[in-house]
């Protein structure tokens, strides 16, 4: 098998990187840094953002399985030890992937249409001074936004910034994107739901405003770009990812392990 490996930049997740590649080399698989079939992620979460979009161009046929190396996280389901007694299960491991739609955000003007692709969220943000955009779905308008910014997260996403923003942490088996508000401002003017909205896969979210200093955010990146945004559109991607979950890991235990202990 074609694999690669990504690795968070510490000690322990390196020695466990190295380790990989002599087991592997035993087991004849070779690591292909350009097509990988397996990519095994060492360390937290973000290095599965960061190994997600390494591979953004080929995710259909790449499948993830990601070991922790410091405190749990919602991805990296293996730990090393499992992960080296139980090697031999590897195609079985893989044959039970589960795959999950990404966020897609399309920044548009008259002229250009950018798209960008989010395993968690998109931000659309302007923390110099107050951001104002309608706010559309499916074509219909809902509101007049004020305020900091908005979050569109997946269901993977839901655990992370939409966590913090008061969003809802959302089953995994589930399929939707949810809008999060930061700092609304509520007035005669511009008036918001001023609570998390979580619709169904098939919606469409449509920002039209003026996007001057305003900072569009997916997964750990940025967009850099400076043409004119005149309007933004997210929705689910028919882009997913594959990830490979571990027997005896189930969402509930999962969140009790990272966020109650
Ligand atoms: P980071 O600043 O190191 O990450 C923030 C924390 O979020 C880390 O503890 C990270 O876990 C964790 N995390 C990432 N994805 C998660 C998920 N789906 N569920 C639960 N926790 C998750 O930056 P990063 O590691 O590159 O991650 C980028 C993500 O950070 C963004 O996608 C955004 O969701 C999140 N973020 C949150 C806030 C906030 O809550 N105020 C602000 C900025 C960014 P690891 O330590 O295991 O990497
Ligand atoms: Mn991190």
């Amino acid at each position: 098998m074609r694999y690669d490996i990504v690795v968070r930049d510490d000690a322990y997740s390196l020695s466990i990187a190295n380790k990989i590649k002599l087991r592997f080399k035993d087991l004849h698989h070779v690591q292909d840094l350009l097509k990988p079939e397996l990519v095994i992620f060492v360390g937290g979460d973000g290095t599965f953002l960061r190994a997600v979009h390494q591979m953004m161009d080929r995710l259909s046929s790449v499948i993830f399985l990601g070991i922790h190396t410091g405190t749990l996280g919602f991805f990296c389901e293996f730990d090393e030890r499992y992960f080296f007694d139980q090697l031999d299960s590897l195609p079985k491991w893989i044959s039970q992937s589960k795959a999950y739609p990404l966020i897609e955000m399309v920044l548009k003007n008259q002229s250009i249409e950018h798209h960008f692709y989010a395993v968690n969220e998109v931000r659309i943000e302007n923390p110099f001074q107050t951001f104002a955009t309608k706010v559309e779905i499916d074509h219909i308008e809902l509101e007049s936004f004020r305020g900091t910014g908005l979050v569109i997260s997946s269901t993977l996403g839901s655990s992370a910034y939409n966590k913090s923003l008061g969003g809802a942490v959302v089953d995994h088996d589930v399929t939707g994107i949810q809008l999060t508000e930061m700092a609304t401002i509520q007035n005669q003017a511009f008036r918001a739901l001023g609570s998390p909205l979580f619709l169904s896969p098939q919606r469409t979210i449509t920002l039209k405003g003026t996007f001057d200093k305003t900072i569009f955010g997916y997964d750990h990146l940025l967009v850099n770009q400076n043409q004119k945004v005149e309007e933004v559109v997210v929705r689910l991607s028919q882009k997913k990812v594959s990830l490979v979950h571990h027997i005896k890991t189930n969402f509930i235990s999962s969140i009790k392990k990272n966020f109650i202990g």
